[in-house]
């Protein structure tokens, strides 16, 4: 037989490398900025069209590249950062693998612009990898990168993007670790023409409230802790300032952001008794450690890390926040009815009927494609925009909400209606709900005096093996000894009544990959499937409030768990159409 090895070509094996570095916009943009970054850049400028899917501009006065570093910054492992592999274990730069590039420019069209000391101002253009043009460029500092169409020869993923909406949501996720790292940089950010940040040279306080708002000012506790493993400077949130999604966490190793379970712990256990059940505390906490005890290695997008001395950090990190607490002199006793936000706690999803306490904004205009603007006012409740009313009390801007046939809910806005699918809705706002639970890891359970005890076929005991993690994040405690399920704790919100029938059903449906992305996804599909509230179900005006409102505050209001559309909308001249027609 003939050989049947080959090498990839470079521009396949960047296509595949460009999968691991480069999943979405808001994944290009990290890696730009993290070069503007490590190019001594005091002044970076972004500019992003829809979402990012468009163009992802970044400029810079930083260092700048020769001719020849530009030709050469788009090839693999391509880097100017390290030279031997010692480097690798105290490299203090953002990026190092010499892969980004390389991989961004293989998957979309590139312009770049950039001027080094005494050489003149250099232009190219790369599509798909391949150089297609260059000239002389008047660029007078820096480099100025331009990522057009995104994705533009890799089709499947192109399809992948999510909404703008979401899109956007990511990018300013990268944007504000990076800002808030880098507080000795000025940033400015233009979404679609227009500037929706403006972070002038300052302080790390003065940044945080920049982009967190004012009220975010008398809510932080300086932590500073210098001991021989780490020091941890930054800052820690009052518990008053908890919130019931985990968006206020941020956690930066070497000045760098990082993803960690154990540590957000040990910050969640130093809050012991001073935050109320379903609420997670804020901080924005560097931790600084010889990088040589750390491996940041581990996953290409460099947000997972590794530490040498872990049980150590964990108690030296706990202690620091206990202690910063304490000089506070943070009371245990307080007032969290003030602040409530719009998240729900998986504890509320089924038993929400009861008046639920939910704000919603005044402006916000459910006809309207979400911009930027609205996402930040409505989606995000950390941002200063924010411009909530509280739906109870005599406002008349409250929505006027009713139901039709049992099935839809109605409501209207300035100048349209808009028609939603009860069912389906409430399988959006559970699902969400339910995935968050799962990946959280925020169990919430009751123990039952008496187990339920269920017999299951061989079929459903093998789903119950692939799902077995999902059961228990959310809160199920279950033993199967056999083909007997032993039901020992149950999700809060799941009626006790109703375990057995909601099992079985999770059960009866094996899931298929190529609808479902994971058994997380599955599972959540399918739980929200099965306890959402169904068509032909009557509502009273708390419900068909709680629905409205939540829906809106979900991460894709417009799509089903199966893709199905929830809502219709008609406007003036829809309605005119009608009329007309
Ligand atoms: P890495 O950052 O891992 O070295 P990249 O592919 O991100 O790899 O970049 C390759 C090289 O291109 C960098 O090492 C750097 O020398 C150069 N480079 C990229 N962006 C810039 C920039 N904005 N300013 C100066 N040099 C840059
Ligand atoms: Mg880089």
């Amino acid at each position: 037989m003939s050989d049947i090895i080959k090498i990839l070509p470079s521009d396949v094996s960047n296509k595949i490398a460009a999968g691991e570095v480069v999943q979405r916009p808001s994944s290009v943009l990290k890696e730009l900025i993290e070069n503007s970054i490590d190019a001594n850049s005091t002044r970076i400028q972004i500019i992003i069209k829809d979402a990012g899917k468009n163009l992802i501009q970044v400029i810079d006065n930083g260092r700048g590249m020769s001719r020849n570093d530009m030709h050469l910054s788009f090839i693999k492992h391509a880097t100017s950062k390290i030279n031997k592999i010692e480097d690798i274990f105290s490299i203090s730069s953002m990026g190092f693998r010499g892969e980004a590039l390389a991989a961004i420019a293989s998957v979309s069209m590139l312009e770049m612009e950039s001027i080094n000391d005494d050489q003149n101002g250099h232009f190219i253009e790369i599509n798909g990898g391949e150089l297609i043009r260059e000239k002389d460029s008047n660029i007078q500092e820096g480099t100025s990168i331009k990522i057009k169409n995104v994705f533009y020869n890799v089709p499947a993923r192109r399809n992948f993007l999510k909404s703008d909406f979401v899109e956007l949501r990511h990018i300013i996720d990268v944007f504000h670790r990076l800002a808030i790292s880098h507080p000795e940089i000025e940033f400015s950010f233009i979404n679609n023409e227009e500037e929706i940040f403006y972070l002038k040279e300052e302080s790390l306080n003065k940044r945080i409230i920049s982009i967190f708002g004012e009220k975010i000012r008398e809510n932080l506790i300086p932590i500073n802790e210098n001991t021989q493993i780490a020091n941890i400077s930054g800052f820690v949130l009052k518990p008053e300032f908890a919130k019931k999604s985990r968006s206020n966490q941020f956690i930066f190793v070497n000045n760098r952001f990082i993803k960690s379970q154990f540590i957000n712990h040990s910050i969640f256990s130093s809050y012991d008794g001073l935050l109320r059940d379903g609420y997670y505390p804020g901080y924005f906490l560097f931790i600084d450690i010889d990088p040589t005890r750390i491996d940041v290695n581990i996953h290409p997008n460099k947000t997972e890390i590794k530490f040498d001395d872990d049980q150590n950090l964990y108690s030296i990190i706990n202690s620091s926040v206990k202690h910063c607490l304490g000089i506070y002199q943070v009371s245990p006793v307080l007032d969290f009815d003030k602040d409530p936000s719009m998240d729900i706690s998986y504890d509320k999803v089924k038993s929400q009927p009861t008046s639920p306490n939910i704000e919603i904004n005044s402006d916000f205009n459910p006809f309207k494609d979400f911009n930027d603007e609205e996402m930040s006012k409505i989606f995000d409740e950390d941002l200063p925009l924010n411009n909530k009313l509280n739906l109870e009390g005599d406002n008349n801007q409250a929505l006027k909400i009713f139901q039709i046939l049992n099935k839809y809910i109605v409501s209207t806005n300035k100048s349209s209606l808009i028609i939603i699918n009860q069912n389906l809705a409430h399988q959006r706002i559970l699902y969400e709900s339910f995935l968050k639970s799962i990946f959280e890891n925020y169990v919430n359970s009751q123990k039952l005096v008496f187990p339920i005890e269920l017999s299951l076929t061989k079929k459903q005991l093998l789903l119950y093996n692939k799902i077995i993690d999902e059961f228990k994040s959310i809160g199920f405690d279950i033993i199967v000894r056999n083909e007997l399920m032993l039901i020992e704790s149950i999700p809060f919100g799941i009626e006790k009544n109703n375990v057995e029938e909601v099992i079985e059903k999770i059960l009866n449906e094996d899931f298929n990959t190529s609808n479902d992305f994971s058994a997380s996804d599955f599972f959540a599909k399918r739980l929200s499937k099965i306890t959402s509230i169904k068509s032909g179900q009557k509502l009273n005006l708390d419900e068909q409030e709680y629905i409205v409102n939540h829906l809106f505050s979900c991460k894709e209001p417009n799509l089903s768990p199966d893709n199905k559309q929830i809502f219709i909308t008609l406007n003036k001249n829809d309605i005119e159409n009608k009329f007309n027609g």
